[in-house]
C-alpha cells in the first residue's frame, strides 16, 4: 500500500515510534499510519538491554512482539529494513533506500541516536543501543569473560552491575572522577561506585583509554587493563543527518517547539533524536517517561488538537541494584547540589541559579522517598 497525502508516516520503530502510533490509534482508528524502520521492526523495551542477564534473557528473549504483530497492534503498515534517505518537505514526500517513495500528510521523525565512537577504543569495541547490538554483544561474550566498559555513565554502570552480578569480571574506565557525574553529585556517585565495587567491579577513573591492542587497554595514566570484550558506553549523539539534509533546524538534536513540531510544517520529532526547547524550561527527552509524555501530546496534535507539553521533571531509575539510585535530571548544569544523609542513603536536591529546585537524586534507602521529592519539583504540565 502506498502512503497518501493523508497518511501519517513515522520514521523509527523504537519506543518513540511505537508509543506514538499506539497513542494516536486511541484517538483515530482511520488515518493510515506508515512505520518505516531500518531495523526489523520488532517491539522490545530498550531499558531491558542493560539488565537482561538478571532477567535470564538473551536478545531473542527480550523481543516483546515480532514485527508484524507489533505493527498490526498499532494498526500501522510496516516498512522494515528500509532506510529513509531523503525528505522533500515541500512535496511532503520521503524516499526510502529500496526505491519506494511515500507521501505524507504529517511526518514524525523518531530516529533515535547513534553511539559515539572513540577511535582510541579500536574497531572491535561494541556499543549496545539496539536489540541487534545486544545480540552481537552476547555472541561475543565468552562465559565468565573479562569485560572492560568504557564509560561510567548510566548505561556503563547498569551494564557493570548486570555483568558483575552474573559472574563476569568487570573493569570500568572513564575520564570522570565519579560515576554519573552529569546526573549525581560526587557523594552519591561515590556511593554508587562503592556499591558496584562490593559486587567486584573495578573502577579506573580520571584517565581515558589511550590505545587498545591485543586485548589490553592502555590508559592515559599508564595503567593497563586486560579484557576479552570491550563495551563502549561513552554516550549517544542524536540522529540528525536526515533532518539537516532536509533543511530542518537542528542543534545537538532536531529542534522542536513545545508541541514537538520541527522548523518545517507538518514535520514533528520525538525521542532520542530531538533537542527539547530549553526556553520552555523542558527537561531532556532521551528517557522512557518523557517520551511517553511527549507521545501522548503529539498524538493529540496529529489527531487535530494542537497540544503543547513542556516536559516536566521525571525520575529515571538507574538499574544498579548494588546501590539503588534514582535521578530526576536537573534542568541545566548552572546551579548546585545540596546533599543530606549518610552514604549510601543520600538525598540530593539541585537548585538552579534562579533559586528553583529543578532536579533531585536519591541513593540507597533514600530512593523510597521518590514521591516526596517528586512533589517538590516544578509543577507537572499534565497532558490529559
Ligand atoms: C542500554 C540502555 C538502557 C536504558 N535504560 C533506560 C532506563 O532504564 N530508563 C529510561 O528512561 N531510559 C533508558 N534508556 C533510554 C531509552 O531506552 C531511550 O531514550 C529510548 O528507548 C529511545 O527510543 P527512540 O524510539 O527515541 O530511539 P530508538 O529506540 O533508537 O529508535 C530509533 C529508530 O529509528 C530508526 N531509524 C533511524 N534512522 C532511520 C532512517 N534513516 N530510516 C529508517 N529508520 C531509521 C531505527 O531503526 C529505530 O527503529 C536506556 C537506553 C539504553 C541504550
Amino acid at each position: 500500500m502506498a502512503a497518501s497525502s493523508a497518511s501519517i508516516v513515522i520514521v523509527g520503530s523504537g519506543h518513540a515510534g511505537y508509543t506514538l502510533a499506539r497513542e494516536f490509534r486511541k484517538l483515530d482508528t482511520e488515518t493510515p499510519i506508515h512505520l518505516v524502520t531500518r531495523d526489523d521492526g520488532c517491539a522490545y523495551y530498550k531499558p531491558n538491554l542493560s539488565k537482561a542477564l538478571a532477567m535470564d534473557k538473551d536478545a531473542d528473549g527480550l523481543v516483546q512482539q515480532p514485527p508484524d504483530q507489533a505493527a498490526a497492534g498499532v494498526g500501522a503498515q510496516l516498512h522494515a529494513h528500509a532506510t529513509v534517505t531523503a525528505i522533500d518537505a515541500d512535496a511532503h514526500r520521503i524516499e526510502l533506500d529500496n526505491g519506494v517513495a511515500l507521501d505524507y500528510g504529517k511526518l514524525v521523525l523518531a530516529t533515535g541516536a547513534t553511539p559515539i565512537r572513540l577511535s582510541a577504543l579500536g574497531p572491535d569495541a561494541i556499543s549496545v543501543n539496539t536489540i541487534d547490538d545486544y545480540r552481537r554483544f552476547r555472541a561475543a561474550l565468552p562465559e565468565k569473560a573479562r569485560v572492560l566498559i568504557a564509560g561510567a555513565g548510566l548505561i556503563g554502570c547498569e551494564f557493570a552491575n548486570d555483568l558483575a552480578a552474573a559472574g563476569y569480571q568487570v573493569d570500568v574506565v572513564d575520564l570522570c572522577t565519579w560515576p554519573l557525574p552529569r546526573l549525581l553529585p560526587e557523594a552519591q556517585g561515590q556511593a554508587l561506585q562503592a556499591g558496584l565495587e562490593a559486587l567486584g567491579v573495578r573502577f579506573h577513573l580520571g584517565a581515558g583509554v589511550k590505545q587498545v591492542a591485543d586485548g589490553v587497554a592502555e590508559l592515559e595514566d599508564g595503567t593497563t587493563v586486560a579484557f576479552d570484550v570491550l563495551l563502549s558506553a561513552i554516550g549517544l549523539a542524536p540522529n540528525t543527518t536526515l533532518a539537516k539534509a532536509a533543511g530542518l533546524n537542528c542543534g545537538r538534536g532536531i529542534s522542536v517547539d513545545a508541541a514537538f513540531q520541527t522548523s518545517a510544517s507538518d514535520i514533528y520529532a520525538l525521542g532520542d533524536c530531538v533537542d527539547v526547547p530549553a526556553d520552555a524550561g523542558a527537561q531532556p527527552m532521551p528517557y522512557i517517561l518523557p517520551i511517553a509524555h511527549a507521545a501522548r501530546a503529539l498524538a493529540k496534535t496529529l489527531a487535530g488538537e494542537h497540544t503543547e507539553a513542556p516536559l516536566p521533571a521525571m525520575p529515571v531509575i538507574v538499574k544498579t541494584p548494588a546501590c539503588p539510585t534514582l535521578v530526576c535530571p536537573p534542568l541545566d548544569n548552572t546551579g548546585h547540589w545540596q546533599v543530606a544523609g549518610e552514604a549510601p542513603d543520600l538525598e540530593a536536591v539541585f537548585t538552579s541559579e534562579d533559586g528553583r529546585e529543578t532536579g533531585f537524586a536519591l541513593t540507597g534507602a533514600a530512593t523510597k522517598k521518590r514521591g516526596e521529592f517528586a512533589g517538590r519539583m516544578p509543577p507537572v504540565h499534565h497532558v490529559d
